[in-house]
């Protein structure tokens, strides 16, 4: 194999890493630490946008936030939303921002708040999510619900994926009203539950029962982008944007055949054609496609590439594609496979219970993730004809949305390389396609064009903790991560 080497596999690591986000183990019903207690963050008085001196103390009141919010245990399930939907509409009520809560569920909660402005242009809406995957304290340093501030570390379950970009959010909210910006959009802050669980009573819930909250928005920002931090922490690599991500389409597949017992064998045993018809399935190599937004991603990388070939490669990866040596050494490395074409993961068998006991049907589970502009459709049928068994059904397991692509031609996208480039010269703002999902999904679909923003700088070190041990944002990027938010969106939003 022919390792690729260079600044995007830094990041597409960190992509497939995402593409587990939904589904973790349960956690206990209790968190390992106590309830939290709202506090009273100094608070920066502004009368006017912020200038350079206030960023100091605005930081300072970011870090005392989210060093509260990583104490309240969301772990999800059962998420528990509620508490952190109270704190944060405590925290906006000071301010004088009102918010709703919304209760689906006992326990569960959505919160929406919504800063006015003019209406001449159109809003904006700044998406988090409350809930948390599971932390195992016996493998942190520090109790991942304490809200330890460390090191110059706010470390925490949530620092990164999502709490820290939450504060970010609410931290645009606070410092827009609190400095009176005229505003030509309204800014709506809408923090929402289960996301970590893949469904649920939050983002899908808010789509389907209340999509009035963000109608008519021309704009949403959420998790899904990443800023990469030079190795060392000196300096910003490149900054990428999540335009789009791939839509799961999970499948059930079902042999049936003639039940009977193990020691008299049957020529149709379901177990048997599964096996056989999963074996295709396994060999079976995808078309390889250029989606518009990886082929953009490749050439801008491509820029920081420091391998010759490998530069070539980036820079035209449509040619890249009809070499086979650049073909081979692209699709092993599991990143750049899972970009450029459909994915298939068989991950779940049955069979029968008893050794001894044909069973009257088999089944598997496969994870399927289609690029943008697939038609599940197409691909299923395709599937069935590789399969080639008419004892062998595939379904799938729920409903399914075709992937979205926003467009980078926009006044947000603009915004975010302008404020990008400002702080970084000449920095590269790049596109990225996660191979996993966000809640991003259900918004694009009610055509909001909405991004993935990481407004932290990160190094590859940093990025482990998103849904590992000891997760930590530092105060450093945290205040930088405010500010970027703040610009971006006051940027787009002042009249
Ligand atoms: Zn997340």
């Amino acid at each position: 194999m022919i390792e690729v080497r260079g600044g995007w596999s830094r990041w597409a690591a960190l992509v497939v890493l995402a593409a587990g986000c939904a589904r973790r183990p349960a956690p206990p019903l209790a968190g390992p630490s106590s309830a939290p207690v709202l506090q009273t963050p100094a608070r920066v008085a502004l009368i006017a946008a912020p200038v350079e001196s206030d960023w100091k103390g605005l930081g300072e009141e970011a870090t005392s936030l989210l060093s509260q919010y990583l104490r309240i245990n969301t772990t999800n399930p059962p998420g528990n939303e509620i508490a952190a939907a109270r704190w944060l509409a405590e925290v906006l009520r000071r301010e004088g921002i009102e918010s709703r809560i919304f209760e689906p569920a006992p326990g569960k909660a959505n919160l929406y708040a919504r800063l006015a402005g003019d209406g001449s242009a159109r809003p904006i809406v700044l998406l988090n999510h409350l809930d948390v995957v599971l932390a195992s304290p016996e493998f942190w340093t520090v109790d991942p619900f304490g809200g330890v501030i460390k090191d110059g570390y706010i470390w925490g379950r949530g620092a990164l994926d999502m709490k820290g970009e939450g504060i970010a959010q609410l931290m645009t909210m606070l410092i827009l009203k609190r400095a009176k910006v005229p505003l030509k959009r309204d800014i709506i802050f809408l923090a929402t539950a289960d996301e970590e669980i893949g469904a649920g009573v939050g983002a899908a819930w808010i789509a389907e029962q209340q999509p009035d909250l963000v109608r008519g928005a021309e704009f949403l920002l959420n998790e899904g982008g990443l800023t990469r931090a030079k190795a060392g922490g000196a300096g910003v690599e490149f900054y990428a944007v999540g335009t789009t991500e791939k839509s799961p389409f999970w499948l059930n597949v079902t042999a049936r055949g003639t039940t009977g017992h193990g020691s008299r064998p049957t020529p149709d045993n379901p177990v048997h054609r599964l096996i056989r018809a999963l074996d295709r399935v396994a060999d079976w190599k995808t078309p390889l496609t250029v989606t518009p937004s990886v082929e953009r991603s490749f050439s801008d990388l491509a820029r920081i590439e420091r391998d010759t070939t490998v530069r070539r490669w980036f820079s035209d990866i449509r040619a890249a594609l009809r070499d086979s040596a650049a073909v081979h050494a692209l699709t092993s490395d599991i990143a750049y496979n899972a970009l450029l074409r459909n994915t298939i993961s068989i991950t779940g068998l049955k069979g029968s219970d008893k050794t001894n006991v044909i069973p009257p049907v088999a089944t598997a589970a496969i994870d399927v993730r289609l690029l943008p502009g697939q038609d599940p459709a197409a691909f299923l049928a395709e599937l069935v004809r590789v399969i080639g068994d008419t004892a062998v059904t595939v379904k799938p397991q729920g409903p399914n949305w075709p992937a979205t692509e926003s467009s980078t031609e926009t006044e947000m996208f603009r915004a975010i390389t302008e404020v990008a480039r400002e702080r970084t010269p000449n920095a590269l703002v790049t596109t990225m396609m996660l191979a996993g999902f966000t809640d991003s999904h259900y918004f694009r679909r009610m055509g909001i064009a909405s991004y993935g923003v990481g407004p932290f700088p990160l190094t590859q070190a940093d990025s482990r903790g998103v849904h590992g041990n000891d997760e930590r944002v530092s105060i450093d990027a945290l205040r930088s991560g405010v500010r970027f938010y703040y610009e971006v969106v006051s940027r787009v939003a002042r009249q």
